[in-house]
């Protein structure tokens, strides 16, 4: 709600009341409209302030509020009243002026904002526009440029910048809102007619047409198939256009369109799962509310290679003492080197302090003694790891945590080398460290609740979000893409490119495809743990070669490996690159060459694959070792998979995860096609949707936050 006052004995002034971020909810948005109306009766009054409790002026649309009947007074005629007003309004920006609060600011007469305020248009992350004039108002204040830049990208801009660009009409250290009354009393009876942004005419640059040509070849680069950004184009693309009147018209239009399609349901579902891993359970009961992080000062991260860098950084940038150990001298001191390389970029990118001296660099595990936790990262190997993990055992003081940063091997296995087995849990990283925002808590049967706090606690300090996941192979990332990229391969078997099933899985929307992906990491990656498990075994030809266990298995990847094309690294893979560590991948016309030779050796004979073929494959392959994931209690619910694969899989946040997609396809029609292709390929078990899939597309398809309901039912009823 919104309280009025009286300050001052002539102003008005109207306080925003709505923890925690003061959102324009029904009751809030009633309580400015009559208390506009109670400050313009009284006549008293000579100007108005608004401002919002708690230090935060408003943080925008109340996004609880999406998809419930819409009640109180819509957002825009409550901007319009503002803006009408015949008495001065100041907004008091303090905090944050979000969305539908920087919409409420603009339609003040006067903005005076706190030196620490941030303000922006976050709605294009939500699949939305600024929907209450935020897209018309804003180009006739700051420009077009300016203002596309800012509804298209969502960033958030200091008040530094705010008044810079013109936003805001002072900035201040002191209190804002005793600045927005000082200021509201010195423009008493000053005429309004300068004031109402919406008369301005809107600024026509002389290269307009080419300004608008870039905007939308920008969006159109870095949307990956999301509609809004470019939505946002076009409603400031109005603005220029048409008249005030009509361009609000036309960005009610567009509003609505993003709002009713599938994007803008993704996105805000993503936005809520996100939110909902901090809630984590365990499949033994432990819980968020229930479990008390322990403290952790000083941290170790053991093997210096490419994650170990990243954790290092990660560590050190969070502010904790980090004790880095590299056993090979070579490795250490290029990786001190490398550290301090992060760090300064970081430094400056961020304005944070540099943490070159929060690192200490050892080349002994002794040196471990005295932290609180011990990250390990040495290479993909269970016979190291143990060895390191029975050194950690004896050399660390009672009670310390000893995490492993493996990408798939199992914790459990791990924590019997140890005298502690409560005290080890996995804290899987993804490349580059210091960058990707993901981190897989992975607890085995004998993690304590207490140790798993932590860990979630360690990644929310490091800017992560921590996801909580059960002990299992490849846990739950890795896992769900072993049939996603097995099926690409046997798509490469029946005729596909590798740039034809990069191509659908891009226009999907993944950051890139699978193949791309793979010559990025490095084909020797999964080779080495392929040889690990047995699978590869000497060239061979015929059907034999071709099947593991009784199941279609696909040597491609081992063969590229053995003729030393490793991706990247190599200059050679799935593509070819300009030399040994190039980024641009060109279709290499050896390689499809290769690929029609291995046909004939296996007696395969190449057919069309279409797009529809390729996405259903791969993808629903992926989705339905996601079911079995929640079947088996490695994940606690769907939001947990859809965020790992948003943040750690490329996979596209408009299309909310792969769990809500599956959703959106619907669950029923998921099974249909997985049974068609199980039928065409009775060899792939992966292919056979499982149970639970099965029975919520047999329940009518529920809503995702529905199907709780259905998992936590005993497994044998599934
Ligand atoms: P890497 O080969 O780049 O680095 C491993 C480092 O460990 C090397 O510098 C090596 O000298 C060092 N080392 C080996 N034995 C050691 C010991 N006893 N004491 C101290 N240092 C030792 O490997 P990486 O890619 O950083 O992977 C490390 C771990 O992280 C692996 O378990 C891997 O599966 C996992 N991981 C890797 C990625 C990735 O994309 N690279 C992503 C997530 C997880």
């Amino acid at each position: 709600m919104a309280l009025y006052s009286r300050v001052s004995g002539s102003v008005g002034m109207i306080t925003l009341q709505n923890p925690p971020v003061n959102a324009l909810s029904a009751a809030v948005r009633q309580g400015i409209v009559d208390m506009m109306h109670r400050a313009l009766s009284e006549p008293e009054v000579k100007s108005v302030v608004i401002c919002g409790q708690n230090g935060k002026f408003c943080g925008g649309a109340d996004i609880r509020e999406f998809g419930a009947k819409m009640t109180g007074p819509p957002l825009v005629p409550m901007v319009h009243l503002i803006e009408a007003a015949s008495k001065p309004v100041v907004a008091a920006i303090e905090g944050i002026a979000l969305g539908g609060g920087l919409e409420l600011a603009l339609s003040c007469h006067y903005r005076i904002a706190h030196s620490k305020a941030r303000l922006g248009f976050p709605e294009v992350a939500l699949g939305l526009l600024p929907g209450a004039g935020g897209t018309q108002r804003l180009p006739r204040l700051i420009g077009v440029p300016a203002a596309l830049d800012l509804i298209t990208t969502g960033r958030h801009v200091t008040a530094a910048e705010a008044r810079q660009l013109g936003i805001v009409d002072e900035v201040t250290d002191l209190n804002a809102v005793d600045a927005a009354v000082k200021f509201a009393q010195s423009v008493t009876g000053k005429s309004l007619d300068a004031r109402r942004i919406s008369t301005y005419p809107c600024p026509r640059p002389p290269d307009l047409d080419a300004i608008f040509e870039r905007a939308m070849q920008q969006v159109r680069r870095s949307a990956r198939g999301a509609i809004a950004p470019g939505t946002c184009v076009q409603a400031v693309h109005a603005a220029v256009t048409l008249p005030y009147a009509k361009g609000m018209e036309r960005e009610r239009e567009l509003f609505s369109l993003l709002f009713t399609s599938g994007q803008a349901r993704a996105l805000q579902y993503y936005f809520f799962a996100q939110r909902a891993v901090s809630r984590w359970s365990t499949a033994n009961g432990a819980r968020w509310d229930t479990s008390k992080p322990r403290p952790v000062r000083k941290a170790a991260v053991i093997g210096l290679g490419t994650m170990g860098r990243g954790i290092t950084v990660s560590l050190a940038q969070a502010g904790f003492s980090v004790v880095a150990v590299e056993t090979q001298e070579k490795q250490l001191s290029e990786a001190k080197q490398a550290v301090s390389g992060m760090l300064e970029r970081g430094a400056k990118r961020r304005g944070v302090p540099l943490a070159h001296d929060k690192i200490k660099y050892s080349c002994s595990v002794q040196a471990v003694a005295d932290v609180d936790l011990v990250i390990e990262a040495v290479f993909e190997d269970m016979a190291l790891k143990k060895t390191v993990f029975q050194q950690l055992s004896a050399i660390c003081k009672p009670g310390v945590l000893l995490c492993t940063n493996t990408s798939g091997l199992d914790i459990d296995e791990l924590a019997s080398q140890t005298q502690s087995p409560e005290l080890v849990v996995g804290m899987h990283f993804f490349a580059p460290a210091h960058v990707m925002q993901l981190l897989e808590v992975v607890y085995g049967p004998r993690s304590s609740p207490e140790v798993v706090a932590t860990a979630m606690q360690m990644g929310k300090k490091m800017g992560k979000v921590s996801v909580a996941v059960g002990n299992c192979r490849g846990f739950v990332g890795n896992r769900m893409l072993k049939p996603y990229l097995e099926q690409a391969f046997f798509l490469l078997e029946e005729g596909a490119t590798p740039e034809q099933v990069d191509q659908v899985l891009e226009e999907f929307g993944f950051a890139m495809g699978v193949f791309k992906v793979s010559d990025l990491s490095g084909l020797d990656v999964g080779w080495k743990v392929r040889k690990a498990d047995g699978l590869v075994s000497p060239a061979s030809t015929g059907t034999s070669a071709r099947i593991r266990g009784g199941s279609r298995y696909s040597p491609l990847g081992d063969l590229l490996c053995e003729r030393g094309r490793f991706g990247q690294k190599t200059g050679r893979g799935w593509y070819q690159y300009d030399k040994p560590g190039g980024r641009v991948a060109k279709p290499d016309p050896w390689l499809h060459g290769f690929l029609e030779e291995y046909r004939a050796q296996h007696g395969l004979v190449a057919r069309h694959i279409d797009h529809q073929e390729v996405l259903e494959r791969c993808l629903y392959a992926l989705i339905n070792e996601g079911f079995q994931i929640l079947q088996d209690g490695i994940a606690a619910g769907p939001e947990d998979i859809d965020v790992i694969y948003v943040l750690g899989y490329g996979w596209p946040r408009h299309r909310g995860g792969p769990m809500f997609y599956a959703g959106q396809v619907g669950l029923d029609k998921v099974v249909e096609r997985l049974e068609h292709y199980q039928q065409i390929h009775p060899d792939v078990p992966g292919l056979q949707p499982c149970s639970l899939l099965r029975k919520l597309a047999a329940s009518g398809n529920p809503a995702i936050h529905k199907w709780r309901e259905v998992i936590q039912k005993p497994r044998s009823q599934l």
